[in-house]
């Protein structure tokens, strides 16, 4: 494995699965893995102890998170054993919070299996689960030892889930790396079509910005924040409409970007251009929603402050703003734009 990045205290593997017993040699793991994947890739943990986790957000929540404490417990699992999480980002962020709490604290690593876990959820060490209309409202900063991506994974992934990981790509390309959005521009149907070595290059470039942006501040203490771009909206749609995580986000981008457009960040040329993208990628720019709940979880979102929550804004090409705005401030906005 010649791919080797490392992220505040991850170390990052780009290869095959094959490879991992080569990253941790000499340990027997316990796997949670997505139950979807377990199906797909069952001759993987054949000899293997493991746990299955059902597929979908509904299993990030504490009474799974219970059980799965439990089935370790009856697995024999002690303070030296170590996780594996293998899945898309609802299993890795269960693996992790698991992780992170049982028995204090014990080692884990990610195979991360869906484009948006490889391009983003993977990455930086936060973990979590959902509380009503709260997201990811319970979790640790925590990264994994290592993550070790192998984009084969992406081959077996429904077409909604390649284009739900599109959109935390096509975050990255937007708040850091406009070159990135003139190759998202230019080759998507390609990229829709799972092309192998263009995937290769895009969770290549996509996953370094993150891993860019947590390296200097991991805690999410300033700049980390930006990753929020689109999320603010996106959370609360999530919460109440039975969409993916990243359409709710593709939802939340548009969003922020005619609010950006609004106060006169971004031009009318720019504006349409991000649109047209996630058009591009098939994602959804608009939803039919109640807008008077929406503003209500958006003031329930965990980068509030006291009166108002941190909104993330585009302020040009591959530049960001952060305002805060209050819940009045988001009842004119939500009602121009949504
Ligand atoms: P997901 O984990 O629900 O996976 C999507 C679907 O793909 C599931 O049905 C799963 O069974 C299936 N799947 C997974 N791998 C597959 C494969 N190789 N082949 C076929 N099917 C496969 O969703 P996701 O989009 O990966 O992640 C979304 C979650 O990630 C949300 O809960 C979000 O909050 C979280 N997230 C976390 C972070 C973080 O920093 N911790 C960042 C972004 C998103």
């Amino acid at each position: 494995m010649n791919d080797y990045r490392e992220c505040t205290t991850s170390k990052i593997y780009l290869g095959k699965y094959s490879d991992l017993y080569k990253i941790i040699y000499g340990i027997e793991p316990i796997f949670l893995i997505d139950s979807n994947v377990f199906n797909l890739y069952e001759d993987y943990f054949i000899d293997e102890k493991y746990i299955t986790i059902p597929s979908g957000e509904e299993s990030k929540q504490l009474s799974s998170i219970e059980e799965i404490y439990v089935e370790l417990l009856y697995a024999g699992a002690n303070r030296n054993s170590y996780i594996v999480g293998v899945g898309g980002g609802v299993t890795l962020d269960i693996a992790g919070f698991v992780a992170s709490t049982f028995m204090r604290g014990i080692r884990f690593g990610y195979v991360p299996t869906t484009l948006l876990a490889m391009a983003d959820a993977s990455i930086g060490g936060k973990n979590g689960v959902n509380i009503e209309e709260y997201k990811n409202i319970i979790g640790t900063f925590n990264p994994p030892e290592f993550i070790l991506i192998d984009p084969k994974f992406v081959e077996t992934l429904l077409n909604k889930e390649i284009r739900s990981g599109y959109a935390e790509v096509i975050k990255h390309a937007l708040i850091r790396k406009n070159k990135l959005f003139d190759f998202l521009r230019t080759n998507s149907e390609r990229l829709l079509a799972k092309q192998p070595e263009l995937t290769y290059d895009i969770i290549r470039t996509a996953s370094q910005v993150k891993i860019d942006i947590v390296n200097q501040d991991e805690k999410e203490s300033d700049l980390r924040k930006i990753l929020n771009f689109g999320h603010t909206l996106g959370h609360a749609i999530e919460r109440i409409k039975d969409i993916s995580h990243g359409e709710a986000v593709a939802i939340g981008m548009v969003f922020a970007s005619n609010v950006s457009h609004h106060f006169g960040l971004i031009d009318e040329k720019y504006l349409c251009e991000i649109i047209q993208l996630i058009d591009l990628f098939k994602l959804p720019t608009k939803i039919d929603i109640d807008k008077n709940m929406i503003a209500d979880i958006m003031m329930k979102d965990k980068k509030r402050n006291k009166d108002t929550v941190d909104f993330v804004l585009l302020k040009g090409r591959g530049n960001t703003e952060i305002r805060s705005l209050t819940k009045s401030d988001l009842e004119e906005l939500i009602g121009k734009f949504l």
